[in-house]
């Protein structure tokens, strides 16, 4: 329904800031992407839930992002509205009542730590390990929020959220906030089985007691590893591929030749290959062509066909199709 100036009209009386036609380039970690027609962030679950719900009545589609850390956004944008959570949705503690009651099966205290959706991963990191915490160190270097780590399973090879995560509080489709379980929300390889259109609130994660100076060695050398074979300075989504089973994407690219590849401004990093990086002005068309060249010629190569782990946001068609031929 609607284009910006309706969608502003409709949205006119939520709490929070808003912003009609927002460039969406500056909220994704690989800094592209055209338009939001319009771009809300509500403070809290109440003007979520009252976004949500004008826009169930008037059929206007929503997209939640949260750090933007593994999003492509298409050139085109996107048309309905956007909802970031990152205004809001900051809290983090441990919860009351929730201290050594559980026992881990590697027999420490459980204690269970609860964080809203925009509370960014390496935050919650850091607060366990300073509170003597063990089990979120994985998510030391992982630049999203817990809102993106709960929907896409967020981890490394040692661990990921499916591990440590007890529920998640979600707004869903019909309207009805809801605590769903770890076992509901069926966390896979980079993916949950979360409606598309569930947005998560908060989430549950259960801990276990631990030496903080250990913790903390283990969140160095997590963040040395990736200093040492990430390009940490770069625009990115991170790892653009899923690793398929039994082998690494960046190998399979690395091997079939494909450092430094690129089209436009898109660049497979010389520094690991399953990094697509934006090097200048890139376009979400020039990402999704090097994509393609990079699928093709692993599959030649290898007869494997590399599936993106990266989730693409916006028209569809616009950010799938080639370029159309001059002439
Ligand atoms: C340098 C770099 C390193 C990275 N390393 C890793 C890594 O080691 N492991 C790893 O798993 N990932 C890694 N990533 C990718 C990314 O950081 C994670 O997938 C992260 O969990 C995404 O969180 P986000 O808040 O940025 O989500 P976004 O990118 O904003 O969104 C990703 C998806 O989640 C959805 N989403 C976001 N918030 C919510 C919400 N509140 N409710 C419902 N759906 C939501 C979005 O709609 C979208 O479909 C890396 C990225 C970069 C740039």
């Amino acid at each position: 329904m609607g284009g910006p100036d309706e969608l502003a009209q409709l949205f006119r009386g939520l709490a929070g800031r808003r912003e009609s036609e927002a460039p969406l380039a500056p909220h994704s970690s690989f800094g592209i992407g055209g338009p939001a027609d319009l771009l809300l962030l509500p403070p809290n679950v109440a003007a979520l839930r009252e976004a949500a719900a004008l826009a169930r009545e008037h059929g206007v589609a929503l997209v939640v992002l949260g750090a933007g850390t593994n999003v492509l956004v298409s050139d085109a944008g996107v048309r309905g509205v956007v909802l970031s959570l990152k205004d809001g949705f900051q809290e983090l503690g441990i919860q009351a009542g929730n201290g050594g009651g559980g026992r881990h099966a590697e027999g420490g205290a459980e204690v269970v730590v609860r964080a809203e959706a925009g509370v960014k991963q390496a935050r919650l990191a850091r607060f366990a390990q300073q509170h003597g915490l063990a089990g979120a160190e994985f998510m030391i270097g992982i630049p999203g929020t817990v809102g993106g780590a709960v929907r896409m399973n967020a981890g490394t090879r040692a661990a990921c959220t499916a591990d440590i995560l007890l529920d998640a509080e979600v707004l869903l489709p019909d309207g009805r906030l809801a605590t769903l379980s770890r076992e509901e929300i069926d966390l896979s390889y980079r993916a949950s089985a979360l409606p598309a259109e569930a947005i998560v609130v908060a989430a549950r994660f259960r801990l276990v007691r631990d030496d903080p100076t250990r913790i903390a060695e283990r969140m160095a050398a997590d963040s040395a590893r990736r200093k040492a074979t990430q390009p940490l300075a770069c625009r990115s989504a991170g790892s653009f591929f899923k690793n398929p089973p039994g082998t690494s994407a960046g190998w399979l690219i690395d091997a079939a030749g494909l450092k430094e590849s690129a089209v436009g401004d898109a660049r497979v990093s010389r520094r690991h290959a399953n990094f697509l990086i934006n090097v200048g002005q890139a376009r979400a068309r020039d990402v999704v062509a090097l994509m393609r060249q990079v699928q093709h010629s692993v599959a030649c190569r290898w007869d494997v066909w590399l599936t993106p782990e990266v989730t693409m946001v916006g028209d569809e068609h616009a950010a799938h199709e080639p370029e159309e031929e001059a002439g």
